[in-house]
């Protein structure tokens, strides 16, 4: 059990990569706390977490308001006393190249994928500070080392949190908490599968090319990313600190 008794709280853990990692944490012998906007989506993991006979529990947050995030955080350490690991894992997909992009569409960008960072890990870190004890991880992408068309907002987002992700680790390090990002490359999730249809005329063809771009010649799985922030999350990575880890089959040289 490589989580055996950590209190976790995942967020946008009803789909993909989330959800994921949220049976794989609970497999691990964690406490999932299981955040997304959508309440339906986030009733599903905890079910599926509690049928494989895990634990989790569901709170619902916006994490772009922070009265929503706060009140999240404050029911979080009512129920459990404390937060041991914080995923950031919320995000949203961007697509057009910056003379496409509206402002709206740009600053809603922003604000789930930098504000949704942030926030969280404001309202959790006092606790973290308090025990000295925590390992967050952050998600940014593949995206903020590389330049892929039509991408300007998100990959904006994604850079901003690699960047984000080493100033807290110099901050927070003097409290013993790690602070991490993982950078995965294109992972078959409902977010591509949306960002396929939006952006092609012929989603498939597009998939078939994203496929090319890839030295493993095929699309990565939420499951290979919750293996790598089930590492993050755990003691294993404790010489790991302000580090992106790759889970990107490749395609950086694609
Ligand atoms: P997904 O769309 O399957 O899941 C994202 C979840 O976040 C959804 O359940 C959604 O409801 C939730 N969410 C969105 N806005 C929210 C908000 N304001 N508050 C709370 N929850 C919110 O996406 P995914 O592919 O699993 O992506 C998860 C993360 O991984 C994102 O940050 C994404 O940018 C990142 N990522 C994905 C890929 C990929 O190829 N899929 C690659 C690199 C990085």
């Amino acid at each position: 059990m490589r989580l055996k008794d950590k209190i976790t709280l995942i967020t946008g853990s009803g789909s993909g990569i989330g959800q994921s990692s949220a049976l794989r944490f609970a497999g691990e012998g964690a406490t999932v706390i299981v955040n997304d906007l959508d309440a339906a989506k986030g009733a599903e993991t905890v079910e599926a977490i509690r049928a494989a006979g895990g634990k989790a529990v569901f709170l619902q947050a916006d994490v772009t308001n922070p009265d929503s995030v706060q009140a999240m955080v404050r029911e979080a350490l009512a129920q459990f006393g404390r937060i041991d690991v914080l995923f950031n894992n919320a995000g949203i997909s961007g697509v057009g190249a910056i003379h496409e992009v509206e402002p709206d569409a740009w600053d809603k960008v922003m604000s789930v994928n930098i504000r949704g960072v942030y926030l969280p890990c404001k309202y959790v870190l006092p606790s973290m500070m308090e025990r000295r004890s925590g390992s967050i991880i952050n998600m940014s992408s593949c995206i903020a080392e590389i330049g892929l068309a039509r991408r300007a907002s998100y990959s904006a987002t994604k850079g901003a949190v690699l960047a984000l992700t080493k100033s807290m680790q110099v901050d927070y390090a003097p409290y013993n908490i790690r602070v991490n990002a993982l950078l995965p490359g294109t992972i078959l999730t409902p977010f591509v599968e949306q960002y396929l249809r939006q952006s092609y005329d012929n989603p498939e063809e597009a998939y078939e090319g994203l496929k090319k771009r890839q030295l493993s010649g095929d699309l990565g799985r939420p499951e290979d990313v919750a293996q790598a922030a089930l590492f993050l999350a755990s003691d294993e990575s404790k010489f790991m600190m302000g580090s992106p880890l790759y889970i990107d089959g490749g395609v950086v040289f694609g």
